[in-house]
């Protein structure tokens, strides 16, 4: 294929055969799912999903890489290509009633955050997700409470999904090789979720700020959302950091939030 990497993309090619087929093992697709790849570049782990799935959807934003890949697949399957940027589509459209979506990717790096946001507002159509990232943000997607990577990430994806980090895979593996090892992880919203959050914006502003600060406690990170006797109706320290809170906390803590708004505006 006739086509330099970008960097402007965020292209890292994967061209190690073995880390490829580990990977199609571990997100072991069948006749009947309903595949969706962002980023399929030149195609490494589309060849191989392909002939498996028999039917799959594919988002790329290089235009030059569309040609090559629609040749290089074309006896394999019917490949659906959309030449869009996965961060502003629609994939709820592609989800059929009954078959919700199993979406893969070697994502861009830069974009994987606001990607998986993105795809996590659509997760009511989403069977599993299966992510090449750096490992570092893996690590962070899947950390515990406790710990120093354990953040706004591993709160806010855990809260919607269960997050298994299967493997690692060194930069070798990719060309160029990216300056990060990575990592390949498996994500499966939750319907319903985990734990009763009864307004997500709240949620979302409340966990924000207290990792804003994380250093700080509670009764100082959130003093201006929820006083101090409003987070011990809780049952959560006031004097403990954010970094040491469950999810369930967290969604405690948000509810608490709407709570005490209606009781304010009765
Ligand atoms: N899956 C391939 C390519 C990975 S590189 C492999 O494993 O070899 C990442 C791919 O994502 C590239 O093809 C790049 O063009 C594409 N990409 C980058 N930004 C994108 C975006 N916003 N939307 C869709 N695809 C994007």
């Amino acid at each position: 294929m006739n086509h330099r990497p970008r960097k402007r993309f965020g292209q890292n090619f994967l061209h190690d055969p073995g880390i490829i087929q580990r990977i199609v093992h571990a997100i072991d697709p069948q006749q009947d799912d309903n595949l969706v790849e962002i980023g399929p570049g030149r195609g490494a782990i589309t060849t191989e999903l392909l002939p498996l799935a028999h039917h799959m959807h594919v988002v790329e934003l290089d235009r030059n890489l569309i040609e090559p890949l629609a040749h290089l697949c074309a006896s394999l399957g019917e490949l659906e290509i959309h030449n869009r940027d996965a961060l502003k589509f629609d994939f709820n459209h592609l989800a059929l009633p009954g078959h919700p979506l199993r979406v893969v990717g070697n994502l861009p790096y830069n974009i994987s955050t606001p990607l998986l946001f993105h795809l996590l507002n659509q997760s009511g159509r989403i069977l599993d997700m299966h992510f090449m990232l750096q490992k570092e943000v893996v690590d962070r997607m899947a950390a515990a409470p406790g710990g120093k990577v354990y953040g706004r990430l591993s709160v806010m994806l855990q809260a919607r999904a269960d997050v298994t980090p299967l493997f690692h895979i060194g930069s070798g593996a990719f060309n160029p090789p990216p300056k990060v090892d990575s990592a390949f992880v498996r994500l499966q919203p939750c319907d319903p979720p985990p734990y009763r959050i009864d307004d997500w914006d709240i949620f979302s502003k409340l966990v924000r700020q207290a990792f804003s600060q994380r250093r700080k406690t509670l009764r100082n990170s959130l003093g201006k959302i929820l006083s101090t006797e409003a987070i011990e109706v809780t049952g959560i320290d006031p004097g403990a950091r954010a970094e040491q809170l469950s999810v369930e906390d967290f969604a405690n803590l948000a509810n608490r939030v709407l709570s005490v708004n209606r009781l304010s505006h009765e």
